[in-house]
């Protein structure tokens, strides 16, 4: 029997247990170029908090009683589609369930020879990607300049750091907690790293950024948002990757420094990581050479059982998380 976890009801505020359902169901039978997957992992991502309202958004939310929306990696087990025989490793939009069975075109394979399987949901995947555009197409970073990423410890601002890194420029995260900071200097290298829940965000900042800001990869918004706007050097570049601070949020942050986006000559741009698909190949390539030189670092958080991803979603978007959120399914 396949087992899955679907959208019991919409949170209003905080998501809770009670808002998702496990169930089971038989396991569906492939037909004519269609694929069945047994899936090993599923990702936990932000996003599935926007997805589990109906608010109007980028996609559509689910619906009550549907499968909760999510991204699995995982093996073939039984094939009628040309391009895919058992035993090949695949992502595929599986959402939170044992099992997939659908059209091989919506199946990614990937080279788990060359780096393991989850790496595919994460550093080498959606968030390695989002992570690699955003820092590359809109923060442009220079050599020498100053990039700051918030969520620095977790799946996208990990890699923005080290990617700045990379690329010759000065890495200041901003994180909560210190385990979290102390991780982002000594393990993955950044400059500095502030812990925005001890207090003194400005003059902590500030002290970490003596040139100023030229690129900020967002991730949290609100007050953090708020607070790096004072910081802003000219014709500095913001990227509007997440807010994860206002999910759950009944009201929005507001913003009191937006005067910092005309002064300096800002360019904020807001972006979601689907608007690049036609060049992940580039991405991933240049992750891919990265992870196998041992120049970007990674971590996971997992939580075992598809019964306990409720418990892991809620975890992540507390922040309870310590590196990319994983469910391990068996
Ligand atoms: P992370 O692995 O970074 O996990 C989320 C982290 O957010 C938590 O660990 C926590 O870190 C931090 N956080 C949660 N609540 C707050 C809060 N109130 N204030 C400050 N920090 C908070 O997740 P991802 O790397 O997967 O995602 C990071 C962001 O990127 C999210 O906003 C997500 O929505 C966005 N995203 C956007 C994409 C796009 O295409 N636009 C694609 C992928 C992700 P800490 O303990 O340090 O506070």
């Amino acid at each position: 029997m396949n087992k899955r976890v679907v959208l019991a009801s919409y949170p209003e505020g905080w998501v809770t247990e009670s808002n998702f359902r496990l169930e089971t169901a038989p396991i569906p039978k492939p037909g004519e170029g269609e694929v069945l997957v047994k899936n090993l992992w599923l990702s936990l991502d932000p996003y599935m908090r926007g997805r589990m309202s109906q608010q109007k958004s980028y996609v559509k939310g689910v619906e009550i009683g549907e499968v909760m929306t999510g991204e699995t990696a995982g093996e073939v087990v039984e094939s009628k589609h040309p391009k895919f025989k058992p035993g090949d490793k695949v992502t595929a939009p599986s959402g939170w369930q044992l099992h997939w069975c659908g059209k091989g075109e919506m199946l990614t394979k990937v080279d788990a020879s060359k780096a393991p399987l989850s790496y595919f949901l994460g550093c080498l995947g959606m968030p390695g990607r989002t992570a690699y555009f955003g820092t590359k197409d809109i923060c442009q970073p220079k050599p020498g300049e100053t990039v700051v990423v918030s969520a620095a410890s977790g799946a996208v601002g990990s890699v923005v750091g080290q990617l700045a890194k990379a690329w010759g420029c000065r890495a200041v995260g901003i994180a909560g907690g210190k385990a979290k900071c102390d991780y982002v200097v000594k393990e993955l290298g950044f400059d500095a790293c502030i812990d925005y829940k001890a207090g003194n965000l400005y003059d902590n900042l500030k002290a970490a950024c003596p040139k100023g800001v030229d690129c900020l990869f967002e991730n949290v918004g609100g007050e953090i948002l708020d607070t790096t706007l004072r910081l802003m050097n000219v014709r500095g570049r913001i990227t509007i990757c997440g807010l994860i601070s206002d999910y759950n949020a009944k009201e929005p942050y507001g913003l009191k420094n937006f005067r910092s986006i005309l002064v300096n000559r800002l360019t904020v741009r807001g972006m979601i990581v689907f608007d690049w698909v036609e060049r992940y190949p580039e991405a991933n390539r240049d992750l891919l050479e990265l992870v196998i030189g041992g120049k970007l670092k990674y971590r996971e958080s997992v939580v075992q059982g598809i019964e306990n991803a409720p418990k892991g979603l809620i975890g992540l978007l507390k922040g309870d998380n310590f590196g990319k959120q994983l469910v391990k399914l068996t």
